[in-house]
């Protein structure tokens, strides 16, 4: 099959790293390592990459004003965020800066927006300001005329998270590393004398390696682990003998409403955050949708991504009180993301108790702001711990444009079609994403439905995916051989159509 090359190659015994759980914290720290003379492994648990906490989130580079610096998610988030559009330019993902604002709908909310303002400025946001209701209200027409001031963060912006996280694999694999998908990394053993430490030039490293051995009996070998397993962190940690924590989950629901809808905002809108969540947004999604949300609820159950009517209902009634245009009649969708929560901060730490073993747990918001920042911390934490770095001779950092077909104007559109035919045959018409653009993404390794919906966006639109799954599914079978019993929606068990009647 054409799947990428460096893709589940047979199972190697002398990576330098291995990396476990491939959401934007593990693919930025891939992708990092990727530009060093390092051989290293992504091995993540499901069928594709950005499947766990980076698929369902609000999709925001945040502002650097909601966390005081002394924690280190706010040092990330602030240098994670001047990050993205050097990244944007190597890596072509949807990213917009298209400004956050908070707005205060009660005179006595301006002191928590004036604290807010002042925390921003020590942070050293760039551009950000204290509005006027004239003033927040000129910078966002559709905010409701109850409005009496804000904030103002010209830096924040939006990405599409998940196309991120396979531009990022997407780079690291094309520089060397190598990604096992399927990969449950259930059982771990350290063995201290596996290398000759004086051989890879290591000080700080006693010489061991790790065996690390999937469920389905796929062994590889690294010198490094890093745990950036997400919600399974805590389990991931315990395999490794590592620090015992408990990874507590907080669900965020959300609602999708179709891109027609009239109370799109400019720019991202918060409004003034309590002591626990930085409440509703009203999000203009990079890709022209609009998200409300997310709640903020604990829940017990890692797996537990349902939505409840009652929730929905108090996310539109939030929502309206920001921006009173917002209609039920323009929801597409609902969805719920799950938080990993540990304590307050991130926990991005050398295990004091596995050997050559790094944790990267509790990426809660903002993880994705932080990510590129991430990946380089845990770089120069492994650089500490005796990893041998030397810059690549040759590191490509660019990955291929891969334009969208909505996305060019007719001339742009003619020469696709001219060059190949498939980009005139258009399966999926609510986002207007042609065979041409499922193709590329089935080629580049996403050949579940979820896959094909996260790269290219069929599915995503008004219908989700009722017009045009079965085509794609068509599509699927054509370019991989695979039979549509084993066409998935995200892998393991989640087939859709049995030969059983
Ligand atoms: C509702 C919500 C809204 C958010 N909004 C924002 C926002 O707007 N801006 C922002 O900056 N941040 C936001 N965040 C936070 C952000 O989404 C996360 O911080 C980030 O996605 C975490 O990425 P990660 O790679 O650490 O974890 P994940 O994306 O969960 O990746 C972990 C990976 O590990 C894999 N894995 C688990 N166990 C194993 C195993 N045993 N073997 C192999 N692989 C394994 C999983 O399959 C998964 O792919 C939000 C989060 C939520 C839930």
């Amino acid at each position: 099959m054409p799947f990428l090359e460096n893709r589940n190659p047979p199972p190697q015994d002398d990576y330098d790293v291995a990396i476990i759980g491939c959401g934007v914290s593990g693919a930025n720290i891939a992708r990092r390592l990727s530009a060093y003379d390092v051989k290293t492994a992504i091995l993540e648990k499901a069928a594709d990459v950005s499947f766990g906490t980076s698929k369902a989130n609000s999709g925001i580079v945040h502002g650097g004003f909601h966390h005081n610096k002394k924690y280190l998610k706010a040092r990330l988030e602030i240098q994670g965020n001047l990050m993205f559009d050097q990244l944007r330019r190597e890596l072509d993902f949807p990213f917009k800066r298209n400004g956050i604002i908070v707005a205060a709908l009660h005179e006595d909310e301006m002191k928590a927006v004036g604290h807010l303002y002042m925390q921003g400025v020590e942070n050293g946001v760039i551009g950000i300001e204290l509005c006027s209701r004239e003033r927040i209200l000129d910078l966002e027409p559709k905010l409701s005329p109850d409005t009496v001031g804000g904030l103002y963060a010209p830096g924040g912006g939006m990405v599409e998270p998940y196309r991120f996280v396979f531009a990022l694999v997407e780079s690291a694999v094309k520089n060397g590393v190598h990604l096992y998908t399927d990969f449950k990394v259930n059982a771990a053993a350290y063995d201290a004398a596996a290398y000759d430490a004086a051989a890879h030039d290591a000080a700080a490293h006693d010489g061991g390696a790790w065996t690390v051995r999937a469920e389905d009996g796929r062994t590889v070998k690294a010198r490094y682990v890093v745990n950036s397993a997400g919600l399974y962190a805590d389990e991931v940690s315990r395999i490794f003998g590592g620090e015992e924590f408990r990874i507590k989950v907080r669900k965020g629901e959300y609602f999708l409403m179709d891109r027609l809808t009239r109370a799109r905002p400019e720019r991202v809108v918060f409004p003034v955050p309590t002591a626990v969540s930085k409440g509703m947004l009203v999000i203009p999604t990079v890709e022209g949708t609009v998200l409300v949300g997310p709640t903020a609820d604990m829940v017990e159950d890692k797996t537990d991504y349902s939505t409840t009517a009652a929730h929905l209902e108090e996310i539109l009634e939030s929502g309206k009180a920001m921006i009173p245009s917002l209609s039920r009649n323009d929801v597409i969708t609902s969805f719920a993301g799950l938080r990993p929560c540990l304590e307050e901060d991130f926990y991005i730490e050398a295990s004091a108790r596995a050997p050559a073993f790094v944790q990267v747990a509790g990426i809660q918001s903002p993880g994705l702001t932080a990510s590129p920042a991430i990946g380089l911390y845990v770089k120069d934490l492994l650089k500490g711990m005796g990893l041998n770095l030397t810059e690549k001779a040759r590191w490509d950092p660019f990955v291929k444009d891969r334009p969208r077909f909505r996305e060019l104007n007719p001339y742009e559109q003619d020469s696709l079609i001219a060059a190949d035919p498939r980009w005139g045959n258009i399966v999926c018409r609510c986002e207007k994403v042609s065979e041409a653009e499922i193709i590329q993404a089935v080629r580049l390794g996403h050949y579940t439905l979820d896959g094909i919906k996260y790269f290219a966006r069929a599915q995503m639109g008004r219908c989700q995916g009722g017009f045009c799954t079965y085509k794609i599914i068509k599509i699927i079978m054509r370019e991989t051989g695979l039979s549509w019993e084993e066409i998935t929606k995200h892998g393991g068990a989640s087939r859709l159509l049995e030969t059983e009647l």
